[in-house]
């Protein structure tokens, strides 16, 4: 399917491996953070689905130590609150609103957390 986010709503590219450095990068807020995975990884339906913990290890602290279970869930559900993330997002698989995200390449990864996904 073409890119087109609609009438006069106007687009760029931007680059996955560079959301996914600034995703690890300690100095960014959370929320922000896991939008910038959201992006980083997400495949052409704007799903980012992680292991078990890799959430967790990528938003490390700046002593490189992973997020505990308790703060990624709290980091993913703050930034569901911005509506930085679409409200099915979990640690497990965040994703995107297709009014943001709109990917024309790439096979979409199987996602074991929304098995119903369109
Ligand atoms: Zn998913």
């Amino acid at each position: 399917m073409a890119i087109s986010f609609g009438t006069n709503r106007p687009w760029g590219a931007v680059s996955q491996h560079e959301f996914r450095r600034m995703a690890k990068d300690p100095r960014h807020l959370l929320p922000y953070r896991v939008q910038y995975a959201a992006i980083g990884w997400a495949d052409r339906h704007g799903h980012a689905s992680f292991q078990a913990g890799e959430l967790a290890a990528l938003l490390a602290g700046s002593d490189g130590k992973a997020l505990s279970k308790q703060s990624t869930t709290g980091a993913v559900s703050r930034a569901k609150g911005l509506d930085l993330v679409s409200p099915q997002s979990s640690a497990a698989c965040l994703v995107l609103p297709r009014y943001l995200f709109q990917k024309e390449k790439g096979a979409p990864i199987p996602c074991r957390a929304h098995k119903d996904r369109r």
